[in-house]
């Protein structure tokens, strides 16, 4: 399983300073060169605008196009933009593919927890390190069952299980058989499905489609370049072929990362660059701060600050315009009025439940207090594999 979970983090701008410049020089000279040479923003596709998952009526604008073909220096021209001007730009792309009151709730649920094999360095689960995490067997069915049911009559629309397997072939073929009558059931009653498992091959992936699910989350975490640092026992490569896997078996792609894990901001832009240069987008792009687990070699790190947070969803608003972008991890040690300003750089979901998986996480009461307060509103599902098969027809 990759990760949305437990994050942590370091902003501290001396840890960005780098041959001899801080981040704040290299910025400004990046923003002077980028007045002098404005982001080409190609015309938007039509067959773009045909396809988008949200209200076609926000999808008339040309400036914010849907584009694969992004090189990594426009990103980077994005990315290092004034942060108020950036959260302009992620605020105006945002409406003009969503309704910009309209935050999706999700409930993320650890259905099998601890014990991974994996060494992912700054999670809980990893049975690498003394977390106090146990290793868990499967829910059974009517546990998850009764959780969905609370999360959907508390307005989520989106309903993620989350299992701490290497993948699905680390397992038997009984446990992922119950993990498949429970992606049906929870499609049945009219939820958004994301299932976070692990490793996928085709095979395992086309099961899953037919089970029903809506989408498969599988984040890279950070970039290629700096994804030695944070995981081991397996390679960015194998990632990307299991989001080829789901992509090619008609579920709807979940994929993002984690910030605050000792990168670079090159890191951030070089993982904007790789999701945003995909065939197509990941349809839903999770923006984790770490949060930092006790007993991970991660532990001490700092915590992420709100502004990297915003610059990080404004960048992946503007290059990936018509994906949901979600607030993930982190979010318990925002106050109202920084999560805000991340809608308002064009976040457009969250994460509801007192947990996800294993770390703290709002609780429904609290967020429902906040969305009043913002006047927002609670997304409906959009079924996503409906608007890909059009697209394939
Ligand atoms: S250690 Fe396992 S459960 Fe934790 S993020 Fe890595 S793959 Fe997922």
């Amino acid at each position: 399983m990759s990760q949305r979970i437990r994050t942590s983090l370091l902003s501290c701008s001396r840890r960005f300073i780098s041959g001899g410049k801080s981040q704040s020089a290299q910025i400004s000279e990046t923003v002077s060169a980028s007045a002098a040479n404005p982001i080409p923003f190609a015309s938007t596709d039509a067959a773009d605008k045909d396809s988008a998952p949200v209200n076609s009526k926000f999808v008339f604008d040309d400036r914010y196009p849907v584009r694969n073909d992004w090189a990594r220096e426009e990103i980077r021209s994005v990315y290092n933009k004034p942060l108020l001007e950036l959260v302009y730009h992620g605020a105006t792309a945002h409406r003009i593919y969503f309704d910009p009151r309209q935050v999706q709730r999700c409930t993320l649920l650890s259905i099998k927890t601890g014990g991974c094999p994996e060494d992912c360095k700054y999670c809980s689960q990893s049975s690498k390190y003394d977390t106090g995490v146990k290793a868990e067997r499967l829910m059974e069915f009517e546990a998850v069952l009764k959780k969905a049911n609370e999360a959907k009559e508390a307005g989520s629309t989106r309903f993620c299980m989350g299992a701490a397997w290497r993948g699905v072939s680390q397992v038997g073929p009984r446990q992922f058989g119950r993990v498949l009558n429970m992606v049906s059931e929870i499609r049945g009653m009219g939820m958004e499905v994301c299932a976070t498992l692990g490793l996928l091959n085709k095979e395992q992936a086309v099961a899953l489609k037919e089970a029903g699910l809506t989408a498969y989350n599988h984040n890279l975490d950070t970039s290629k370049e700096y994804y030695a640092n944070v995981i081991t026992s397996r390679a960015y490569g194998d990632r990307l072929k299991t989001l080829e896997n789901v992509r090619e078996a008609g579920i709807s792609v979940c994929c993002g990362g984690i910030i605050g894990l000792g990168e670079k901001h090159e890191d951030r832009v070089s993982l904007l660059h790789t999701l945003s240069t995909m065939p197509e987008h990941p349809e839903s792009v999770p923006v984790n701060a770490l949060v930092a687990n006790e007993g991970t070699p991660l532990e001490k790190a700092k915590p992420v600050g709100v502004w990297d947070l915003c610059r990080m969803i404004a960048t992946a608003r503007v290059v990936m315009p018509r994906s949901m972008v979600r607030l993930s991890a982190g979010r318990v040690s925002l106050s109202q009025a920084e999560q805000a300003l991340c809608f308002m750089a064009g976040a457009n979901s969250i994460f509801t439940g007192d947990k996800l998986l294993t770390t703290p996480n709002p609780e429904f009461d609290s967020d429902d207090s906040m969305m009043q307060t913002l006047g927002l509103v609670g997304k409906p599902p959009f079924f996503y594999e409906e608007a890909y098969e059009k697209r394939q027809a």
